[in-house]
């Protein structure tokens, strides 16, 4: 699973000391998209006495000489050694690819789920949790509804009902693995949609994980069953 920030620690002159301060650092090169190739080059510290630095700093790609813009927060009496990234430039704008057996059962997944990739990699990381699960959320109906001629009023059905229940109608040509992480994935996502967080050790990397997963053995399933049908002993 890519990650799109890495924590690294890079000294910086606030306040007219010298601070070790942990930034995200954007993993991959918003423009050429090789990874770790992000060198920090310069920085502009905006210091608010003691309480509050906003911290400009520019890296450079080496291997595609562009530079990446980032915008830091820093905060604390002396300003503590944590960082909170306000904001890169350039936007990224990298898809996700998925199998074409996902495509073909919901183009829209696919075109949500980037979406809210796109939206994580820009920083948004409140929205893109929102974002997976109503992309999961619609896979899922997608994949039920495509499994069989349902008559409209029952397709009505499979729509409107809740996640949950459509995730129960799984039970029997997917591997049995897939409707356990696919509960998973709906809980940790409702984390990222409702007031309460109930699993607070768990972030966007495991939810994507999750759908990966969820996605690898229904796959599994699909391609195993294509299989055995299309190749007979001769
Ligand atoms: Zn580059």
């Amino acid at each position: 699973m890519d990650k799109i920030y890495k924590v690294k620690q890079e000294v910086f002159n606030l306040g007219g000391q010298l601070k070790g301060i942990y930034l995200d650092v954007p993993q991959k090169c918003p423009k050429c998209e090789y990874n770790d190739t992000l060198q920090l080059k310069t920085h502009v510290s905006w210091e608010f006495p003691q309480y509050l630095c906003q911290l400009s700093v520019i890296f450079k790609c080496c291997h595609c000489k562009m530079p990446t813009y980032a915008i830091y927060l820093i905060s604390g009496p002396k300003f503590s050694p944590s960082s909170h990234l306000i904001d890169v430039f350039p936007r990224y704008k990298r898809a996700s690819d998925f199998d074409s057996i996902i495509s073909e059962i919901s183009p829209r997944f696919i075109e949500i789920y980037n979406q809210a990739y796109v939206a994580e990699q820009n920083n948004l990381t409140e929205l893109c949790g929102m974002g997976y699960r109503k992309a999961f959320e619609i896979f899922i109906k997608d994949y039920v509804l495509s499994k069989e001629n349902y008559s409209d009023s029952y397709a009505a059905t499979i729509r409107n009902e809740q996640i949950s229940a459509t995730i129960d109608r799984l039970n029997s040509d997917a591997h049995p693995l897939t409707k356990e992480l696919a509960k998973r994935v709906i809980w940790l996502c409702n984390d990222q949609t409702h007031y309460s967080n109930y699993h607070p050790d768990k972030n966007i990397t495991d939810i994507k994980q999750l759908i990966n997963d969820t996605l690898y053995w229904l796959c599994v399933s699909i391609r195993s069953q294509q299989y055995i049908n299309d190749i007979k002993h001769k």
